[in-house]
């Protein structure tokens, strides 16, 4: 594979950009793989990924029903953060942040990290303890965080309205190294790369079936054919109930329609991410200046990747309070996708009841940040068996009662 470089654009500038190479190939399946994905999100392609760097496991295939980073990881809101509560969320988020900080040099692909800060909205006393709380814990997790007050926050947001009629900004929850990313480059990215060790990515080509032998997986049936494998590992987000049927297990996971929307672009206004979950509601501005507001999910359980007017209505009506320039954009479109949610609002990533079969799922509402924190735990239970990085979010943990509660942090979809 040709490096990107500047040099390579002023190359390709004259030669009218006729030497561009394609950034993966399009192979057709093999008959065997050590190991096969299911699933070409960003998760799956992270996990591919760091099975190649960090472990020399290249005869690998992620296989992808639609096409890469068409699920939830081109769909979502971007945004970074690890500002989480419990130890092993902190952990996995933060290990995640700290590679976004230099994915884009390490992948040789601009994922435009953006380390812009997020700030948590506190609108209530409530929320102004529990954020208190969360900021202690972080303290001593390593992550670095700050209660900050009314004042900093318009200081840092000028746009915003804290004198809310009915919800004051009483302070915030604030991570200066919080930010946004580009998403389809995060798992073009990881595509590239991953392609560029060898791996084959099978687009356009669903898994129909998970076959199994004397209690192991030995392969999946796919609409290109049954194809064989040492391991499986299975990272499909909304339909993650759907692959462990065909597995023969099942999973404690609701899936829910998320949704997004952007407006017109307007000139730059905001250049810091904002989470308020009192009203239910976040915003940031990309770079073409099209504010980027976060909804909420539906209440009942579906696999519509669609958008819905009520959810625009309610999300804008709240929001419009604390930031009152938004009543007069027009906003031009919105979408949806398909999360995967569990009981506690944390992940799966686990051994399966079927012996190298493992799952990677339960991300909800919140897993972009995650997604190279992920590929590298991920990785790891898959090549060794087990990882500090995962060992808290086995299937287990819903037996035994050791729930992972992050309902807090992920009170609001981001
Ligand atoms: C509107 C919205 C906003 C969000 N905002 C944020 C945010 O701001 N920050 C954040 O951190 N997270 C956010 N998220 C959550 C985040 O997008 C997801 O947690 C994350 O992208 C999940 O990645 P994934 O790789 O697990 O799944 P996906 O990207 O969904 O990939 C799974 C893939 O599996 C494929 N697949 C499914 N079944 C099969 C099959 N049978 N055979 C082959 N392939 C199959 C699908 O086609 C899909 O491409 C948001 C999500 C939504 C929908």
């Amino acid at each position: 594979m040709k490096r990107y470089s500047a040099f390579a654009v002023a190359r390709e500038a004259l030669r009218f950009h006729s030497g561009w190479e394609r950034a993966w190939r399009s192979p057709a399946p093999k008959k065997k793989y050590d190991v096969i994905i299911i699933g070409a999100g960003g998760h799956g392609l992270a996990t591919a990924y760091y099975l190649g760097r960090n472990f020399g496991i290249r005869n690998v295939a992620v296989i992808e029903k639609g096409w890469l980073g068409g699920g939830n990881t081109g769909r979502n809101t971007t945004i970074i953060r690890s500002n989480y509560l419990q130890d092993p969320s902190a952990a996995i988020y933060e290990k995640a942040r700290g590679l976004y900080e230099n994915l884009s040099q390490d992948l040789n692909y601009n994922i435009m990290f953006s380390p812009r800060g997020v700030m948590m909205l506190a609108q209530t006393q409530h929320e102004v303890r529990g954020y208190q709380r969360t900021a202690h814990a972080n303290a001593l997790q390593g992550v670095t965080t700050e209660f900050i007050g009314p004042q900093k926050v318009k200081e840092l947001c000028p746009i915003m309205n804290i004198d809310g009629p009915r919800y004051p900004v009483l302070g915030a929850l604030w991570q200066p190294r919080g930010g946004t990313a580009r998403h389809d480059a995060v798992a073009w990215g990881y595509a590239r790369a991953c392609s560029d060790m060898g791996m084959d990515i099978i687009q356009k080509c669903e898994v129909t079936g998970v076959r199994q032998s004397g209690g192991k997986v030995v392969g999946v049936d796919t609409t290109k054919g049954a194809i064989d494998c040492d391991k499986l590992g299975v990272v499909v987000a909304g339909h993650s109930g759907v692959l462990a049927d065909m597995a023969g297990f099942r999973l404690p996971i609701e899936s829910v329609a998320l949704q997004a929307l952007v407006s017109e672009p307007i000139k730059p206004c905001m250049d810091v991410v904002v989470m308020a979950n009192t009203v239910h509601g976040y915003m940031s501005q990309s770079d073409k200046g099209e504010m980027v507001i976060g909804g909420g999910a539906d209440g009942y359980n579906n696999y519509t990747q669609r958008g819905s007017f009520h959810h625009v209505e309610e999300t804008v009506r709240a929001l419009v309070e604390t930031f009152p320039i938004i009543s007069r954009l027009k906003m031009l479109r919105w979408w949806g996708g398909i999360v995967d949610m569990t009981g506690d609002r944390s992940p799966i990533l686990s051994k399966t009841p079927l012996e190298n079969c493992f799952i990677n799922c339960g991300w909800g509402t919140g897993g972009f940040k995650a997604i190279p924190g992920s590929g590298w735990g991920m990785a790891e239970l898959m090549a060794k068996g087990h990882s500090p990085l995962t060992e808290g979010f086995s299937l287990d943990r819903f037996k035994e009662g050791r729930f992972i509660d992050e309902s807090v942090a992920a009170g609001v979809a981001h």
